[in-house]
């Protein structure tokens, strides 16, 4: 085959996606790394040198300038761009993909920079336009979410006739040996997890105060961990494709180290997102913050423990009521000798570089926006599985331990 893509963005997330095109030149065989920092992207294509043998591009782009992005991508002509840069550049990099005619794919919705607010209206509002181009966007290709939805389409499909309750569980048992750090972008995340928590139930979305919802969810291999409500992006996307869905809602795992930081964060005005006067100049806080936490993109040398997350779901098959739980387990260690990265990235990444491989390989096909449980989950499922995320199953299972 002979397929270009552009990944945009190569940080945590990105160098991961990185190393899963360099091990897959079949389908991938000329990769450009473009991110905002270019030393950034060679120093990555020398390790993908060193390590695979591969010789990549690079460039420097910003892709908040449309002009220049759709320049880069009209020289390189990629058949796909790969959105691992932050969730506020998902329009612009949309936009350069139309006027280059590109396919696009990411791994988080779009959220305005000024309002920690994200849903999948804005990017669905692309549809037409990329059904009139005759292009593809694949919308939140990661794990959670991304693998959390084909997880989902995958049991609809095999499982259930009809799936009426799911809970996505998010856990993270792994330890940095940090007093405090975030394990993915920290401004993403902390503006994620403030947020007022909200699920699905009965046709109505529920509100709770943030992360005020909790209880002691047990993970294989695991154990219990107190595990709290969240809105997830996901949500929006599976109650609209599975209508049958009477409730769903979405869990994460925190420690009380983690929330008292957090709290403290918040109390002092440092999860700000608006301008503050700082010495004759503005700044924002949560950006300051940023710059001071450890880099998440740091804490994988001495990560130990693995990540837990899947999906339980119960419904009907053949008249009767089953349970069933489909989750994976990354070793965090194992993610950081093979990529550099730890486990939070890794889960992330390789959903990422198997999303476009499906599209690369005809295996998902389509012009318009759709978001990942729209697809045929199995070749998916195979694919993801061989590239370092093997998931199980439980069947008739009790899901509320
Ligand atoms: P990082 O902050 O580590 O990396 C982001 C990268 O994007 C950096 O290299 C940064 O460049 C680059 N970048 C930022 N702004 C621009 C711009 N304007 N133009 C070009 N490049 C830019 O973040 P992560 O890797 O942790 O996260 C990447 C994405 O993955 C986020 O959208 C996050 O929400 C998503 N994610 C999704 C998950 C899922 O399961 N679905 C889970 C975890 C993350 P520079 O180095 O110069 O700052």
């Amino acid at each position: 085959m002979n397929n270009k893509v552009m990944l945009i963005g190569v940080g945590g997330v990105g160098t991961v996606v990185a190393h899963k095109l360099a091990q897959n030149t079949d389908v991938f065989s000329k990769i450009m790394l473009a991110s905002r920092t270019v030393s950034k992207c060679d120093a990555l294509a020398q390790v993908l040198k060193n390590k695979y043998g591969v010789d990549v591009e690079t460039a420097a782009v910003d892709a908040d300038d449309v002009p220049a992005l759709t320049e880069l991508m009209r020289d390189f002509k990629p058949d796909i761009a790969i959105n691992t840069a932050l969730p506020y550049q998902d329009l612009h990099i949309m936009d350069a993909c139309l006027a280059a005619g590109v396919n696009y794919l990411d791994t988080a919705n779009y959220e305005p920079l000024d309002e920690a607010h994200f849903e999948y209206s804005w990017q669905w509002a692309y549809h037409d336009r990329f059904k009139q181009a005759g292009l593809c966007a694949i919308l939140g290709c990661g794990f959670d979410p991304g693998q959390t939805g084909v997880y989902t389409a995958y049991a609809a499909k095999h499982h259930f006739d009809e799936i009426q309750y799911l809970d996505i569980v998010d856990c993270n048992a792994g330890d940095h040996h940090k007093a405090f750090a975030t394990n993915f972008n920290p401004e993403i995340n902390i503006r994620e997890i403030t947020q007022r928590g909200r699920y699905y139930e009965n046709g109505k979305w529920v509100e709770t105060d943030p992360l005020s919802v909790h209880k002691t969810l047990t993970y294989p291999e695991i154990g219990g961990k107190e595990s709290y409500l969240l809105y997830h992006e996901e949500l929006e996307s599976l109650v609209k494709n599975f209508p049958s869905l009477r409730r769903a809602r979405f869990w994460m795992t925190f420690g009380q180290e983690y929330l008292t930081h957090l709290r403290v964060i918040q109390n002092i005005g440092m999860a700000r997102i608006d301008e503050v006067e700082y010495n004759g100049m503005k700044i924002v806080p949560i950006q300051f913050l940023k710059a001071v936490l450890p880099n998440p993109q740091d804490l994988g040398e001495n990560y130990s423990g693995y990540t837990s997350i899947g999906c339980r779901i119960r419904g009907l098959k053949d008249g009767k009521e089953r349970t069933y739980y489909i989750y994976n387990n990354c070793s965090h260690k194992a993610a950081y000798d093979e990529t550099g990265m730890q486990g939070v990235s890794y889960t992330t990444g390789v959903p990422a570089m198997t999303g476009a491989y499906m599209f690369l390989t005809g295996k998902w096909t389509g012009a318009g926006v759709f978001n990942v449980e729209q697809f045929d989950p199995d070749p998916f499922m195979r694919k993801v599985a061989e590239s370092g995320l093997p998931w199980h199953e439980k069947f008739d299972c009790d899901l509320e331990l």
